[in-house]
């Protein structure tokens, strides 16, 4: 079985729109997303121009801020305290990666957790470990949660789920949302040793690796949920013949001769990656509640 991300995401979106209406006409808040973009990076204008035109679909008002490339720490820093103290934003989102002279850490801490729809700020990292409420959790490691419920529903206790990859955007976290659900989880990393046996052990395998098919259809437990998280563009098979596109996108799974094993699969495109921007509108709705 294919789980089909798009569709997930695009159910999800319609459950916000009403979730969103419900709150303006009850409390008459109309949840609000700020992006701020510094410098010209082709790929994260296509991401902030996505992340605009879904949250006005949903019924919630977006606003980007662009800076140019050369903007300093300090003057961003700025930019993020008019943000913070303004009571109308409940979500900020500054777009990665930064320009090289700016410390990406020190600006992740400078958004006021209570806005940090990301949930990259080290208080939200926090409450999310100690299994807190109120924690705003990253996007893309929720967004491997809700479909690897669509393949075996709501309750994943006692399912190991290995893990490959220990990001603090998606490895870390998304074995944490796991481990919540009650699940076993390993998390594999670049030292692991014997990773094809440590992944057969997998009921739910998670691959978070950046490397173009790495997992092989022979490391993949007959039946298990494979959650693709990579984005990786190679070239496009050249037999595809004249005016195929140049660049495609695969998973870190080697989708077809897994799907042959597994008992079901997200695919790339169309997987893990359109629940990334559902699930940040999730995370503003549930700002604008929680502190709105
Ligand atoms: P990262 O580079 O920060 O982390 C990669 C992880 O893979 C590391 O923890 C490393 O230990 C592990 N790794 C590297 N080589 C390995 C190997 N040979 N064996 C085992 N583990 C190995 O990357 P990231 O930010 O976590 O992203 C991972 C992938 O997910 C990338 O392809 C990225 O583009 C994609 N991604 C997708 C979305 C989405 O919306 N779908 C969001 C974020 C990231």
């Amino acid at each position: 079985m294919i789980i089909d991300g798009k569709q997930a995401a695009a159910d999800l979106r319609v459950a916000l729109a009403n979730e969103v209406k419900a709150l303006k006409e009850s409390k008459g808040i109309t949840p609000s997303l700020t992006v701020v973009l510094v410098g010209e990076d082709p790929a994260s204008q296509v991401y902030v121009r996505n992340k605009a035109k879904q949250t006005m679909e949903v019924g919630m008002i977006s606003n980007e801020i662009k800076m140019p490339a050369d903007t300093s720490q300090t003057a961003l820093l700025s930019q993020l305290a008019l943000l913070n103290n303004d009571a109308s934003i409940h979500g900020i989102l500054v777009q990665l990666p930064l320009p090289k002279h700016i410390d990406e850490s020190v600006v992740i801490s400078a958004i006021n957790p209570e806005k940090d729809v990301d949930g990259f700020h080290a208080m939200n990292s926090g409450r999310l470990l100690n299994g807190e409420a109120g924690a705003l959790v990253p996007c893309t490691p929720q967004g491997c949660i809700i479909l690897a419920k669509q393949h075996l529903g709501d309750d994943l206790s006692g399912q190991h789920a290995v893990v490959i990859g220990r990001s603090n955007i998606v490895g870390k976290p998304v074995a944490l949302l796991l481990l919540q659900e009650n699940c076993t989880v390993t998390i594999a990393h670049s030292r692991t040793k014997n990773l094809p046996e440590v992944c057969q052990q997998a009921d739910i395998l998670v691959a978070a690796v950046g490397r173009a098919n790495f997992v092989q259809a022979s490391w993949v437990k007959k039946g298990a949920t494979v959650i693709d998280v990579g984005i990786n563009r190679i070239e496009a098979d050249s037999s595809e013949g004249k005016g195929s596109a140049k660049a495609k996108l695969v998973g870190d799974v080697d989708f077809d001769a897994v799907s042959e094993v597994c008992g079901a699969i997200t695919p790339v495109p169309g997987g893990v990656g359109p629940m990334t921007i559902a699930c940040l509108l999730k995370n503003t709705l549930e700002a604008a509640k929680l502190y709105g």
